[in-house]
């Protein structure tokens, strides 16, 4: 059943106010209660928690769905799975568990955002959706060095995701530039298949977790250069990734590594390009929070990725998902009382939280 928002933006006495809203109502077609925007675990533990509270909600998938933890291999981590669960496994089980309350589902990017009225708009696959109320849950991507050899041999023998194309480099030499967790994972990972993995950092020192550290020093098949970074990813002439040419930045040398496959574990960027001057973003782009997951903009939530650059976790971006429906589904209530439009979307009440669901 379609939703019809709070006769909003009219002094509810005059007729011809009311049949002018009843025409910008159909124009502006169905009104959504709330949309996702989002697949990763943050976007589809919104949508479980709105679907559960008859919100039905919309999520548009965008343009990874499952987020990154389809690029991942083993989780260990989430609760509940004490043997581990394959990433792709664990979006499948959460997408299936949130369609199973009622979500609509679409598998379309959005390509634009307007959120300077109210309902907000976005435009995903030159379709135009409208809610009251949006959660945005679009996650980070994978960060790249951004020279320019490094993007003719994309797909071509570079990569950012081992799991994804680990399999292709089988007993064949491979580098890993970075040194956090995303490096050592994906270095420990690649071994299963590689001849050889030489991570490359640029500092002496590895950023990752220490039992990551160990699990990767002690693998007999990983090697480490330090204080090095890459110059250029050789065999664009071939089409194929034949080495790179390193320069240690303490001496300033340079020597060329010989290797078929070259991967890029050096952290993420938050998609948030759409929202760009309409919300609040910190100095890295990530949407800033407050008070749990509203933003600047009352009516718009964020949860996941997209606004933690810190834990960064499955977990805790379900968590901030559930959060953030939970301020959704109080936002709409306050507005359903409303008694007429308000010059701006008003603030979620904080109140503590309800019964849990
Ligand atoms: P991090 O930001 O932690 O690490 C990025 C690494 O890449 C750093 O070592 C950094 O160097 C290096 N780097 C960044 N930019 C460049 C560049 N332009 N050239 C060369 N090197 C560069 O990102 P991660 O993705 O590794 O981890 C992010 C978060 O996700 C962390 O909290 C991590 O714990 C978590 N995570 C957890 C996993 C798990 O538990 N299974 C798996 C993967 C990630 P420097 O150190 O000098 O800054």
């Amino acid at each position: 059943m379609p939703f019809f928002p709070p006769r909003f933006g009219f002094v509810p006495v005059a007729t011809d106010c009311i049949l002018l809203e009843e025409r910008m109502l159909r124009r502006m077609g169905e009104v959504r209660n709330v949309i996702i925007l989002g697949s990763g675990a943050a976007g589809l533990t919104a949508a479980i928690y709105a679907a559960r509270a008859n919100l039905s909600p919309l999520l548009l998938e965008g343009a990874q769905p499952g987020g990154q933890l389809t690029m991942t291999s083993d989780v260990e981590n989430y609760p509940g799975f004490p043997e581990a669960i394959l990433g792709p496994n664990l979006m499948t089980l959460m997408r299936d568990q949130a369609a199973r309350f009622g979500t609509e589902i679409i598998q379309a990017e959005v390509t634009s955002a307007k959120l300077d009225a109210h309902p907000f708009e976005v435009v995903a696959d030159d379709k135009t959706y409208r809610a009251q109320a949006l959660i945005i849950a679009t996650g980070a991507s994978a960060k790249l060095l951004g020279i320019p050899s490094e993007a003719k041999l994309m797909g071509h023998g570079v990569s950012a995701c081992a799991t994804c194309d680990g399999y292709f480099f089988r007993n064949q030499r491979v580098l890993v530039v970075g040194g956090g967790d995303t490096a050592m994972e994906e270095a420990s990972f690649l071994t299963k298949f590689a001849s050889h993995v030489t991570v490359v950092h640029r500092r002496a020192e590895l950023r990752a977790s220490k039992i990551m550290q160990e699990r990767a020093m002690k693998n007999p098949k990983i090697s480490f250069v330090w204080n090095s970074v890459v110059e250029e990813v050789l065999g664009s002439e071939l089409g194929k990734v034949t080495g790179v040419r390193l320069r240690n930045l303490q001496t300033g040398l340079e020597n060329v590594v010989e290797a078929e496959g070259l991967f890029i574990g050096i952290g993420h960027q938050p998609n948030t390009r759409l929202f760009e001057g309409q919300l609040d973003l910190d100095a890295n782009g990530y949407i800033v929070t407050h008070d749990g997951t509203l933003t600047s903009l009352p009516g718009v939530f964020a949860a996941g990725d997209v606004q933690d650059h810190v834990y960064r976790q499955a977990v805790t971006a379900a968590g901030s998902g559930c959060m953030a429906a939970l301020d959704a589904e109080r936002y709409l209530e306050e507005l359903k009382h409303a008694p007429m439009l308000p010059a701006k979307p008003i603030a979620a009440a904080r109140k503590p939280a309800g019964s849990v669901r």
